[in-house]
């Protein structure tokens, strides 16, 4: 039986409660959406027990591949039991094709495959949109240590390595995604949500985004294409069980 104590933070998707064990905590994942800084915010009906079922999956899959991770158990429809971590306050992204911040900041067009795969690193920041940063930041600013921040990147490499396989088998590929790490009793833990909140997911024929740049960039299908990943990846139905608004 699990208690829940108080909220300790709120953010675009989740909520994270303590529970009476310090070592643990839960995340609630909620349907709304926010995008731009909070200027287009939005429901999209069935995000939060859907992303609460992929990260599940996700997560499990991980650890069974040898990614320690913070994720415990699925409790119910929306939450779930992880380890509370104290996170590190770098963001890092790994980009396999050009989309998002990287065609907007460099003028490469969306879709362009990159040679290499590519690691970046941001403050985690939302006021100040996750601003880019380097290595020499991170360490000046006592954001991470070398070793810490040479851990994440080989763990972001290996889960970039994974779930582009996974995906490849659903005909979906891994465009690019964000991931966030946390301390855990001096060990550092993948934490944080791998979900269509996080990653960029495009259908490999029709290379149409499954993910939350439909909300985005108002492309319609918002829910149906969060549905349809949960469904490829894990074989669940989900069952909307409420009037749409
Ligand atoms: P970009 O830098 O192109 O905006 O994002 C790169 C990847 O990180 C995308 O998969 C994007 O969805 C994810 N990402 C970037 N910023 C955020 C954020 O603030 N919240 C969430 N949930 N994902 C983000």
């Amino acid at each position: 039986m699990t208690s829940i104590t108080e909220t300790i933070t709120e953010g675009k998707g989740k909520r994270l409660y303590a529970t009476e064990n310090p070592d643990e905590a839960v995340v609630y994942y909620k349907d709304e959406a926010i995008a731009f800084h909070g200027l287009k915010r939005g429901r999209i009906i069935g995000k939060g027990e859907i992303n609460n079922r992929i990260c599940e999956y996700l997560f499990t899959l991980l650890k069974q591949q040898g990614v320690p991770n913070h994720f415990l158990r699925r409790l119910d429809e929306r939450s779930s039991l992880v380890k509370r971590v104290d996170i590190i306050p770098v963001v890092v992204k790994v980009r396999n094709i050009v989309a998002g911040s990287l065609a907007r900041r460099t003028g490469y067009a969306a879709g362009t495959h990159l040679r290499n795969t590519v690691i970046e690193y941001c403050l985690k920041d939302s006021e100040l949109d996750d601003p880019l940063v380097n290595l020499t930041h991170i360490t000046a600013m006592g954001l991470a240590t070398a070793d810490e921040i040479g851990l994440m990147e080989q763990v972001a490499v290996r889960v970039n390595g994974i779930l582009t396989e996974v995906l490849r088998e659903i005909s979906i590929e891994l465009i690019d995604f964000k991931l966030e790490f946390g301390r855990f009793h001096g060990e550092v833990l993948l934490s944080d949500e791998i979900s269509p909140d996080t990653c960029r997911f495009w259908d490999a024929s029709t290379h149409e985004p499954l993910d939350i740049d439909r909300f985005r960039l108002d492309l319609g299908d918002v829910a149906d294409a969060y549905q349809d990943v949960l469904h490829r990846l894990t074989g669940y139905v989900y069952k909307n069980t409420e009037e749409e608004t």
